[in-house]
């Protein structure tokens, strides 16, 4: 193995999952629903493979489901784009994070983010030999979690190539809010760099907006946003994701992806067109279920006495083991299923400066509302 990709272990996410298989313990550790997307969506899969959508299909993505990309970005974010040239379809967003910064970046090129960051970041930075410049989220006594200004200021410099913003954020379930999302446009403009953006969650916003970074001013034509249909049709593992943007961008994508994976699963795409072409409805009756389920999970994280951080968004939440006694992460969900037969995950492992997150552990409330109320009675064992 290359020597910088050895401090990569194997994922946080498979660890955990194997560790509730083992156990048998209620799994709120790996994010991924437990119930089937759309019925529509599943038909039409279904469909495509017996109508013989059974070869490579193009390597954008077929024409159908790019139109249904660019018209959803259209109906629910003003974005107007071309179909044909500002629209790459890839396995899931992790392709498209990862062929974007290869796309991107020159090695010793520096990536401003924010940890905690999703795995795949550290990891994708560190393939393109580019150097990450974490900016930290800390929990505030409000329970949200900011960042210092001047922080996010000190990490652009000259060999800044592009910033990597993920909102709503995965772990945290913070969502940026307008003025800090002028904040880093505004840096982005200043030092002339990209930005992409990871909006997996976009849909899954629990009373406050969100707001692509793509629609600030100046910031179209810089931007590349990735998006997938794992999060908003509950299908993590079809691994359909994209990223839209200005065509010298998207094609430069392109570039890199076609020797990545070159093509992606044929009849699933128009399947995907299907979902992201389903009503208003859908959209908010899917974000209305979650929010319950996370109403349900954060009021029960609180009677089990966790220090609890509401999200307002992603279907994750976040958590302080502190007032439980806990003073690692790691150690704490280790044990966690053998003290109450429950899985979740230790966010330190998102950070660089891993002491800021030392104590925090974040839960899945993306499961069956009965699954919650499950998970939320064991738990109450610990207080
Ligand atoms: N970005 C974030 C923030 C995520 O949480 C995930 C995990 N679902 C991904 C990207 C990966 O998405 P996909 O499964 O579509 O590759
Ligand atoms: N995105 C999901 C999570 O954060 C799953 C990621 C994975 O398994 N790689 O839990």
């Amino acid at each position: 193995l290359i020597e910088r990709m050895r401090p990569f272990g194997t994922t946080i996410f498979s660890e955990m999952s194997a560790l509730a298989v083992r156990t048998g313990a209620v799994n709120l550790g790996q994010g991924f629903p437990d119930t089937d997307g759309p019925p529509e969506m599943l038909a039409a899969a279904a469909q495509a493979l017996a109508d013989g959508a059974n070869q490579y299909p193009p390597l954008p993505g077929i024409p159908v489901l790019r139109r249904a990309i660019t018209e959803h970005e259209q109906r629910f974010w003003g974005l107007t784009r071309d179909p044909d040239t500002e629209v790459v379809v890839t396995a899931g967003a992790t392709e498209a994070i990862a062929a974007t910064i290869l796309a991107l970046c020159e090695p010793g090129d520096e990536v401003v983010c924010f940890e905690p960051y999703y795995d795949s970041y550290a990891a994708s930075i560190t393939l393109a030999g580019a150097v990450r410049r974490p900016v930290t989220l800390r929990p505030e006594p409000d329970g949200r979690y900011r960042f210092d200004e001047a922080e996010l200021r000190a990490a652009f410099g000259p060999r800044t190539r592009l910033v990597l913003l993920n909102s709503p954020h995965n772990p945290t379930g913070k969502v940026f809010t307008p003025d800090e999302l002028a904040l880093i446009a505004g840096l982005c403009q200043e030092y002339d760099t990209y930005a992409v953006t990871d909006e997996v969650y976009e849909h899954l916003v629990f009373g406050v907006p969100h707001t692509p970074l793509a629609t600030l001013p100046g910031m179209r034509e810089r931007t590349l946003r990735i998006s997938s249909a794992g999060k908003t049709f509950s299908c993590t593992g079809w691994k359909v994701g994209w990223a839209t943007g200005p065509a010298r961008l998207v094609s430069a994508v392109l570039r890199v992806k076609q020797f990545l994976t070159f093509v992606n699963a044929s009849p699933l795409q128009p399947a995907v067109a299907v979902a992201l072409g389903l009503p208003d409805s859908y959209f908010s009756g899917f974000t209305a279920g979650l929010r319950a389920n996370r109403d349900r999970l954060v009021a029960g994280l609180t009677e089990a006495g966790f220090g609890v951080l509401p999200p307002e968004g992603t279907y994750f939440v976040t958590a302080d083991i502190r007032p439980l006694g806990g003073t690692d992460g790691v150690e704490f969900c280790r044990e966690l299923p053998g003290r109450c037969g429950v899985v979740a995950v230790p966010t330190q492992v998102f950070y660089d400066h891993r002491e800021a997150g030392r104590h925090l552990i974040r839960f899945a409330f993306c499961k069956r509302p009965e699954v919650v109320d499950e998970a939320v009675e064991r738990l109450r064992k610990l207080a």
